[in-house]
């Protein structure tokens, strides 16, 4: 028997790669996105708790009525959307579902999806395996913004999707109300959804705002809206995220979700909305994230690396081209390699593999590796 591969030129993706040569070279790992800090015990006594009290078996499908009662009640305090947590919140395994869920409940073959690049990798993929047509548009260099006028060029017959990420990985940009006064005025007349990832909604930094697409009830009403425990609550192995969508767009979500994977985790369900009473966990995390990079960039304030822009997000870009003139993919290697300190190339979230010589390093990390990283890079 041959297979005839649906995505023949997709390889193991670059989180894998790094994280594994890095493991293999003992290099400290800074490419992953994942904290190297554990969530607070709290959490996983409720864990503990739940599975003690027998919350075993499948939750239902659209997810645990006290974790979307808590999603509601937070999404309506800090984005003043009333949404029903019946009818417009799913819990999924991790953003990563919620994204395919969105994606395929809408794209359809010769349908055409705006992507911006550089582009998280989970986008693509899921776009192409339901016969869509990516339409690649580069965010511009040094500051990342989008290019509107760019987006109203590319938006033809065949547009069926735009997919936003805010605040955005691996660049670490944040999306203005001026960018989502101009979302809303190309998707207005339009019959265009809109996924919007927003799994750092809490870790935005220098005073900003997260500007939710959840705040403006016109886009709303087009939008899927994307989120993840794991970033919040330091535990990214756990795998459960949640999309908040208008009625018709959840009816048509959960179709696909309940053939994907039915439920998500029950006792950690439960957990999560224990937790969640407790708002001060997640309103705290852009200072705690801030401190992070602030002390990251401090760190490395007199070595050759240069730190570009970074608002929101647990990722720092940084330009390399003072210190070599290789490609980020091979320098990356060359970091892991010899000087044992892991980083993203971030080339590989372009379909046409753009290089701008610099390097993605996440600081979500204990002080003691931010500064063991740091004396390594200092010395390059
Ligand atoms: N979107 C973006 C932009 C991400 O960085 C991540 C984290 N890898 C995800 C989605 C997926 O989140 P999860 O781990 O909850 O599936
Ligand atoms: N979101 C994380 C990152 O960008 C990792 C995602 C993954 O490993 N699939 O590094």
């Amino acid at each position: 028997m041959t297979i005839t591969s649906k995505l023949p030129d997709v390889g193991t993706s670059i989180f894998t790669v790094m994280s594994t040569l890095a493991a293999e070279h003992s290099a400290v790992n800074l490419s992953q996105g994942f904290p190297d800090f554990d969530t607070p015990p709290a959490l996983i006594d409720r864990v503990f708790a739940h599975m003690r009290a027998g919350r075993n078996q499948y939750a239902p499908m659209q997810g645990v009525a006290m974790l979307r009662e808590r999603i509601a009640a937070k999404v309506a305090d800090l984005y003043g959307n009333p949404v029903d947590p019946d009818t417009e919140i799913t819990i999924t395994s991790g953003a990563t579902e919620a994204l395919f869920a969105a994606i395929t409940a809408v794209v359809r073959p010769g349908d055409e999806v705006v992507v911006f690049e550089p582009a998280f990798d989970a986008y693509v993929p899921a776009i192409r395996l339901n016969g869509g047509t990516p339409v690649y548009l580069s965010m511009k260099k040094p500051d990342y913004h989008i290019d509107w006028d760019e987006v109203s060029d590319a938006i033809g017959p065949n547009t069926r999707l735009i997919i936003i990420n805010s605040p955005h990985n691996p660049t670490g940009t944040v999306l203005s109300p001026a960018n989502i006064a101009a979302l809303k005025q190309i998707v207005a007349d339009r019959d265009i959804f809109i996924v919007s990832d927003e799994v750092y909604e809490h870790i935005i930094f220098d005073g900003l705002v997260h500007e939710s697409v959840l705040r403006d009830p016109l886009l709303y009403a087009k939008s899927f809206v994307v989120s993840s425990f794991g970033k919040t609550y330091h535990t990214t192995g756990w795998k459960i995220g949640y999309c908040v969508a208008p009625p018709p767009l959840t009816r048509e979500l959960q179709r696909v979700h309940q053939f994907l994977t039915f439920a998500s985790n029950t006792p950690i369900q439960w957990a999560y909305a224990d937790i969640m009473e407790d708002a001060s966990l997640y309103l705290g995390l852009s200072v705690f994230y801030q401190k992070k990079r602030d002390r990251f960039l401090s760190l490395l304030e007199n070595s050759r690396f240069k730190p570009l822009p970074c608002h929101g997000t647990y990722f720092q870009m940084m330009d390399y081209s003072a210190i070599s003139d290789l490609d980020d993919v091979a320098f990356a290697r060359q970091m892991t390699t010899v000087h044992k300190v892991a980083a993203i190339p971030p080339s590989v979230f372009y379909h046409d593999g753009q290089d701008n010589r610099v390097l993605r390093f996440c600081f979500a990390k204990r002080d003691h590796t931010l500064e063991q990283a740091a004396e390594i890079l200092c010395r390059i």
